[in-house]
């Protein structure tokens, strides 16, 4: 191509000069006849720029540049190669492009690509199904404005996309949905939304069943321990040979009722996302009257119980499964915590929000036991349940209680030396 280049330039100086040389033999005037060439060649040139500069300014994509002649000529040639260079990529880029959307195009579940100020850019035929899209009017829109629930907007307000989010769809609310978001590019998210309706009923029919089996329990068993106080009342009638025998079964009947109300209450936890109210609570007096019962419970343990709570700091949330949680809390203190030894109630605020810790100097817990603690009916040595009387159930509860309260627990704990378990509740739970 250089070459060419050469060449050309080349050429053209050898016919300017010949031409100047006769267009001077034929006038006698060599100056002027070089200064005409010069000048018909600047013009020739300055035409040939006008077009190429027309055609830039003015081409369809297929169009190829003027023919030119000589050195313009290669000018034309080399941006022609070079258009069709660019057209192959970009066709063969297109291909790419468009196997990937027909590929997510056919996928059963939503795929929204958003900008990073959350406006939609493109989305698939999933989401004109599950999410209502309308193609193309809803391209730009802020998201929040098409899936309006609130929970949703607070979900993606809030940036944290760790966790996927459970709603009903906005077109159908027998149908839900599962949302994550993945954050890409420059800040741009990835949104998909899958249809877990299946799998959210099969998880109800558990928990009705777990509800239903605690409910219908719930009469035989107070037939049967009510029988047996009146048995154990009359005690005289009785074969003493009976009495231990009335007296345990009186002991688990107890120990399956607690059983059962645990149950319940777990399932009605589980049953709605928020408590029911949602009214400023007073912890500090809670807390009061929990020591007061920790301390009853702990009867000649004598443990030593202290609380410091800050009266100024309350809680939006049900003032019952607060309640709860913080006693389940409290009550393990003393339960796993020996004879003499120390618990320490504190409640306080602070710019990330109100938190709760009790700490305990009992027997502690293994780390490796940590993870699953607030699992049902996971214990870290049965036979310490059958004395304790414990369910397994009651940090199940707590961890609940504080998810619907937007709360997180801490637990640390060091085995024979004692345990700490901190509940953090976010500034907006705060009253
Ligand atoms: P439980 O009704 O058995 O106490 P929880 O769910 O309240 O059930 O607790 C689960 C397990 O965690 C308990 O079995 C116990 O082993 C352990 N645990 C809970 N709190 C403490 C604590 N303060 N110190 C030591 N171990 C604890």
């Amino acid at each position: 191509m250089n070459q060419d280049w050469r060449g050309a330039l080349i050429r053209h100086l050898l016919l300017l000069i010949l031409a100047a040389a006769l267009l001077g033999a034929v006038t006698g005037q060599y100056g002027w006849a070089l200064a005409a060439c010069l000048g018909f060649y600047l013009g020739w040139t300055l035409w040939q720029v006008l077009r190429l500069h027309k055609w830039l300014k003015n081409h369809r994509d297929d169009e190829p540049p003027p023919d030119g002649y000589g050195l313009w000529g290669e000018v034309f040639d080399s941006i022609y190669h070079l258009q069709r260079r660019n057209e192959r990529a970009r066709g063969r880029l297109q291909a790419v492009i468009d196997r990937m959307q027909e590929s997510t195009a056919a996928l059963r579940d939503a795929v929204v690509m958003l900008d990073a100020d959350g406006n939609l850019e493109w989305w698939n035929i999933a989401a004109e199904r599950l999410l209502g899209l309308r193609s193309p009017q809803d391209g730009g829109q802020p998201v929040t404005n098409l899936i309006r629930h609130p929970r949703f907007k607070e979900y993606f307000a809030h940036g944290n996309y760790q966790e996927p989010l459970d709603l009903p769809s906005p077109v159908n609310d027998k149908q839900l949905l599962q949302f994550q978001i993945t954050l890409y590019g420059n800040g741009e998210h990835l949104m998909l939304a899958r249809d877990v309706t299946r799998v959210h009923l099969l998880e109800q029919m558990r928990k009705d069943f777990v509800a239903n089996v605690s409910h219908e329990l719930r009469t035989p068993l107070t037939v049967i321990a009510g029988y047996l106080e009146t048995l154990l009342d009359n005690v005289e009638n009785i074969n003493p040979r009976w009495n231990r025998a009335l007296q345990q079964m009186q002991q688990q009947a107890s120990r399956m009722k607690t059983l059962l109300n645990d149950l319940l209450l777990l399932a009605k936890l589980e049953a709605t996302d928020y408590p029911a109210d949602n009214k400023p609570v007073a912890v500090d007096l809670m807390l009061l009257a929990i020591r007061n019962d920790a301390q009853a419970l702990s009867g000649t343990n004598e443990h030593r119980i202290s609380l410091e709570a800050d009266p100024k700091v309350r809680l939006k949330g049900s003032e019952a499964e607060l309640r709860s949680a913080f006693s389940n809390l409290v009550f393990n203190a003393v339960k796993y915590t020996p004879a003499g030894g120390e618990i320490r109630i504190r409640w306080w605020g602070d710019e990330q929000g109100a938190h709760l810790s009790v700490q305990d100097s009992g027997i502690g817990i293994d780390p490796k036991h940590l993870p699953r603690l607030t699992e049902r009916f996971y214990r870290v040595d049965s036979s310490r349940n059958a004395s304790t009387g414990g369910t397994g159930l009651g940090l199940a509860i707590v961890k609940h209680v504080l998810i619907r309260h937007r709360g997180t627990l801490d637990i640390s704990s060091v085995l024979g030396k004692g345990s700490s378990f901190v509940c953090h509740f976010p500034p907006q739970q705060m009253a």
